[in-house]
């Protein structure tokens, strides 16, 4: 698997597999299925209310600790107890730390972001995260954290896939040496990304899936992804993306799909 380096030296696999919306009642056995075909990287949240299957299925996979990648985020509702939240959430996914942890939200109506960071940086001191980084923040709260910031964040997990570039946040980012992670990768199915001439054009050209496509012009662009399915038939699809390149024209096409056409929440609007 190919890794990446973070602004804090650590590394993170490039492609990992996404567990939101994932039923805590089949967790463990979707997670199970996604280690067996290989992703070493699972992206959860508090939020999801999966950790508990995530844990089985990576205690029952008998991997060792130091080959898995393991995020999880701190919810909206907890910017003044990270403390703890990160306690629940290592108790329930079976570990003594996570190797990513996120602020999921800004959460602008609380105004507790940057005390949530603060937090952050101590849960790294203490060992409980080894990397520790942002969600959802857009360029105007990446503004204001950073010049509060001790530690700059390792990565800025957003929204991002054709139609919804959010440029002005990835330049930000890249300034600073932050590492973009694209949720919603394959714009969670809301829009027929998979139909589109810049899509099935490359696809019928390379012998792939518009999927296979999508995730590639993800990886070329240096974003870290972590797709969800929870057909292993797909997880396998969308692990097999290393066998093939994009050209540069047909990167700039799928680039030009740019139309502002993002698929969920915006920040300003969610706490
Ligand atoms: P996604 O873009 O990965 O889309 C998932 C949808 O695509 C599913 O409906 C699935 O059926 C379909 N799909 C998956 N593989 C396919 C394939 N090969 N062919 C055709 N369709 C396919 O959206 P997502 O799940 O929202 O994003 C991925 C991960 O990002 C999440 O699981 C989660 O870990 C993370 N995420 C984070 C936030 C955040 O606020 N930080 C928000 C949403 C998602």
């Amino acid at each position: 698997m190919q890794q990446v380096r973070l602004n804090d030296g650590n590394t993170i696999p490039q492609l990992g597999f996404g567990v939101f919306k994932v039923d805590p009642a089949k967790t463990e056995r979707i997670v199970s299925d996604a280690l067996q075909v290989g992703y070493r990287h699972i992206d959860t949240a508090a939020i999801y209310r999966n950790e508990e299957g995530v844990g089985k299925a990576i205690a029952a996979s008998g991997i060792p600790r130091d080959e898995l990648f393991i995020t999880t985020k701190l919810w909206n509702d907890r910017h003044g107890d990270a403390d703890r939240a990160v306690e629940e959430s290592l108790e329930k996914l079976g570990l003594d730390r996570v190797d990513l942890y996120l602020v999921h939200w800004p959460a602008p109506k609380q105004n507790r972001f940057i005390e949530a960071w603060h937090a952050l940086e101590g849960i790294r001191e203490r060992g409980l995260a080894t990397s520790i980084g942002v969600s959802n923040f857009a360029k105007h709260y990446l503004e204001r954290l950073l010049p509060e910031a001790s530690t700059v964040p390792a990565v800025n997990q957003i929204e991002l896939h054709p139609y919804y570039q959010q440029r002005e946040t990835t330049e930000l980012a890249a300034a600073h040496n932050i590492r973009i992670e694209a949720w919603g990768p394959l714009g969670q199915g809301k829009y027929p990304l998979l139909e589109l001439d810049e899509i099935t054009g490359p696809a019928a050209a390379h012998g792939k899936t518009p999927a296979q496509v999508v995730l590639r012009w993800h990886l070329q662009l240096g974003h870290i992804v972590f797709p969800k399915t929870v057909s292993r038939e797909r997880m396998a699809e969308n692990f097999n993306v290393f066998d093939f390149e994009l050209s540069d024209d047909e990167l700039a096409a799928i680039t030009a799909l740019e139309r502002g056409g993002r698929v969920s929440e915006h920040p300003d609007d969610f706490d």
